[in-house]
C-alpha cells in the first residue's frame, strides 16, 4: 500500500505518498502508542467528520498524549487530503502516534505525529458476500475489561486480537469473527458493531468494553426514527441463535447483513434492508423518505 501515487498529509503538510515514512524505532510501532480513525467521504463531504476528529483526540488522551492539532485543524487536514486526491467518495485514515526520540516503554517527551491518508474503498466486504450476508466465526479472543485496557479508545493495541481473530476466521472460510467480551457476552466483530433483530425489536450490546461506534449510534437514531424499538443490553451468544436478522455497522462496513454465525444461519430481512437504505440516504445527504417501515 506504500508504493502508489498521491499525497498523504503528514504533520501539517501534504507530501508524496511514497515519502510518508517513519523510523523503525518509532514508539508507536514498538509499544502501540498509536490511535487512528476510519471514516468515509460521500459526494465530497466527510460523514460526521467532527465526531471522528474529536474521537481521535479523545483516543490519544486515553493513551496519555495530546494530538498537537485541534479538531478544526484535523477536519481541515482531512478535507485537504481528499481534495489533493480528487476523492469525493472513499475512505480516510487519520492516525497519530508517539515518535522516535527515546526508546523504551516510557517516552513522555517523544514528539506526537499525525497523518491522514485517503483512498477509494467502495466495499469493506465483497459485494457478493454483502448481498447474502457475511459469515462470522466465533473468535477465540475476547474483548478485554475496561480496567485491562482503555477499551473506549480507537487504539492500535486493541486491534492485535482483532487481526488474530479475523485472520483465523478467513483461514477457515469466514469473512470476519464475532468477539465475545471478557464476561462472555456478545461484543462486536473485529471492525464493526453488532445488531440482531428479534420479534421486530433491535438488540445491540451495551458498549461498556468496546467502541461505541459512530455508525452504531447513527443506526440507533435511524431505527428509532423508523419506529423500531432499540434495546441496548448485555446479550448472551445463545440468544443470537434464533434471531431473525443479524447485521454489523461501521464506517467502513456501513450496514452489512450477517448470513451465518458458526452453524447458525440468517437471511437478510426487512429491518436490515430498511436501515441499509436509510443509512445510504443519510450519508449521501439526501432527505429521508417518510414511508413507514
Ligand atoms: N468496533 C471496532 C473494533 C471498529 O474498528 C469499528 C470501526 N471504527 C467499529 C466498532 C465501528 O465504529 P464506527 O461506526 O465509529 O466506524
Amino acid at each position: 500500500f506504500d508504493d502508489r501515487d498521491g499525497h498523504i498529509w503528514f504533520d501539517g503538510a501534504l507530501i508524496p505518498w511514497r515519502d510518508a515514512k517513519v523510523h523503525v524505532l518509532t514508539h508507536g510501532l514498538h509499544y502501540a502508542s498509536c490511535v487512528f480513525e476510519g471514516e468515509r467521504i460521500y459526494n465530497g463531504s466527510i460523514f460526521k467528520s467532527r465526531e471522528h476528529s474529536e474521537r481521535l483526540r479523545r483516543s490519544a488522551e486515553l493513551l496519555g498524549f495530546t494530538i498537537p492539532f485541534s479538531a478544526e485543524e484535523i477536519d481541515a487536514a482531512k478535507l485537504a487530503t481528499c481534495r489533493a486526491a480528487n476523492l469525493t467518495n472513499g475512505y480516510l485514515r487519520p492516525v497519530a502516534w508517539r515518535g522516535s526520540e527515546m526508546m523504551g516503554v516510557a517516552a513522555q517527551q517523544n514528539r506526537i505525529h499525525m497523518a491522514v491518508a485517503c483512498w477509494e474503498w467502495p466495499s469493506y466486504f465483497s459485494p457478493e458476500a454483502r448481498m447474502k450476508g457475511i459469515h462470522l466465526q466465533l473468535a477465540r479472543w475476547r474483548r478485554p475489561a475496561p480496567d485491562t485496557a482503555p477499551s473506549e479508545a480507537k487504539a492500535a493495541g486493541l486491534y492485535m486480537i482483532c487481526t488474530l481473530s479475523k485472520h483465523e476466521a478467513e483461514q477457515n472460510g469466514f469473512q470476519d469473527a464475532l468477539m465475545l467480551d471478557y464476561r462472555g457476552y456478545v461484543a462486536e466483530a473485529t471492525g464493526a458493531n453488532f445488531f440482531m433483530v428479534k420479534d421486530g425489536v433491535l438488540h445491540t450490546p451495551t458498549p461498556d468494553c468496546f467502541l461505541d461506534g459512530i455508525t452504531r449510534r447513527t443506526i440507533i437514531d435511524l431505527a428509532r426514527q423508523r419506529g423500531y424499538q432499540v434495546v441496548e443490553r448485555h446479550i448472551l451468544l445463545e440468544e443470537v441463535r434464533d434471531a431473525t436478522e443479524v447485521f454489523l455497522t461501521g464506517s467502513a462496513a456501513e450496514v452489512t447483513p450477517v448470513g451465518r454465525i458458526g452453524d447458525w444461519t440468517y437471511i437478510p430481512g426487512q429491518v436490515c434492508r430498511t436501515l441499509m437504505l436509510d443509512y445510504d440516504t443519510l450519508v449521501n445527504g439526501r432527505p429521508l423518505a417518510v414511508a413507514a417501515a
